[in-house]
């Protein structure tokens, strides 16, 4: 489902990623964690090109991802992004907020867009909060609205940024749970995420990135009880508080 092959990107003189290769096959789920300013949001953020790389390959689905518009274009509509800041439309309900995307770039009527928005904002337990604005929400509330919004375009891939880092503690579970309830069906993803609980549950493959570059990748199992780099083992030291 993706494919990325020896991707380079940098940010002016510096390489934010510097050699990165990495598979995903049809619903896998991945969890890539690692150190603040590791590259992590910056090796999502290419694949639904949110950021333009310098060399490499990246394919989804088969379409490669280079300076086709048409080629992004098709892209985005199978890849769905959750942010660590919700990133809902502020003067929109949270229902407009479902149907905009389904209608201006599916071409969906408003009625059968609203239908599709309903349901999925039915499976994630805020179709009450259909009629309200973003502001009038939790946090949790919110991002579970965003999850929903993503859903609403059919994505194959659903990408996800840090989505529960800036939850109230209360609040992480709600929205862990939905992400849990749509990895067990079938959902291809990539979760940057500190939630190591999440990644133990969830995760067919845990990735481990520092500096640019993956470190190793395995299964959680494997991952948690023999790390095989220093680096590895210092972080899981650091965010597990020795446990
Ligand atoms: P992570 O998600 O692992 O915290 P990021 O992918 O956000 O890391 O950032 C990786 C590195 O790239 C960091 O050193 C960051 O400062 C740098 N970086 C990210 N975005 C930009 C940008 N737009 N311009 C310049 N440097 C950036």
């Amino acid at each position: 489902m993706i494919v990325m092959e020896n991707v380079v990107k940098t940010y002016g003189q510096f390489q934010a990623l510097t050699d990165i290769s990495l598979s995903v096959g049809a619903g896998e789920k991945i969890v890539l964690c690692g150190p603040s300013g590791s590259g992590k949001s910056t090796l999502i953020r290419c694949i639904n090109h949110l950021e333009t790389y310098q060399r490499g390959r990246i394919l989804v689905g088969g379409i490669q991802l280079g300076d086709d518009q048409k080629a992004i274009d098709a892209v985005r509509r199978e890849v769905g992004m959750v942010f660590q800041q919700f990133n809902l439309f502020p003067h929109l309900t949270v229902l407009q907020n479902c149907t905009l995307a389904p209608m201006r770039v599916r071409g969906l009527a408003r009625q059968e867009a609203e239908a599709v928005a309903k349901r999925l904002l039915d499976r994630v337990r805020v179709l009450d909060q259909a009629e309200k604005y973003p502001a009038q929400l939790s946090g949790g509330q919110q991002q579970r609205v965003a999850i929903a919004r993503a859903l609403c375009m059919g994505p194959r891939v659903m990408l996800f940024d840090e989505p529960t880092s800036a939850l109230d503690p209360e609040m992480v579970k709600e929205v862990l749970d939905t992400m849990i309830s749509l990895a067990e069906d079938g959902m291809t993803m990539i979760c940057v995420t500190h939630e190591m609980g999440f990644a133990r549950q969830v995760a067919d493959r845990v990735v481990f990135m520092a500096s640019g570059s993956i470190v190793e990748e395995s299964p959680p199992a494997e991952f948690f009880k023999n790390p095989r780099h220093q680096r590895t083992r210092r972080f899981l030291g650091e965010i597990l508080g020795g446990h």
